[in-house]
């Protein structure tokens, strides 16, 4: 028997992809960053498996 939630796993799952990492120092920034809050860099990059389907 799983010890995991499905659905708890699908609501953790979209928390931590729901954000954005930064390349440099690789520190985790809230998706509305546009710098690293660590290192002040723009180079950042989402953490999602999916792409949104907005279109
Ligand atoms: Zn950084």
């Amino acid at each position: 028997m799983p010890v995991a939630d499905p659905e708890l796993m699908k609501i953790v799952e979209a928390r931590i992809l729901n954000k954005k990492v930064c390349r440099k120092c690789g520190a985790l920034n809230p998706p509305t960053a546009t710098r690293c809050r660590r290192c002040k860099s723009k180079n950042l990059r989402p953490k999602r498996k999916q792409v949104a389907m907005k279109k």
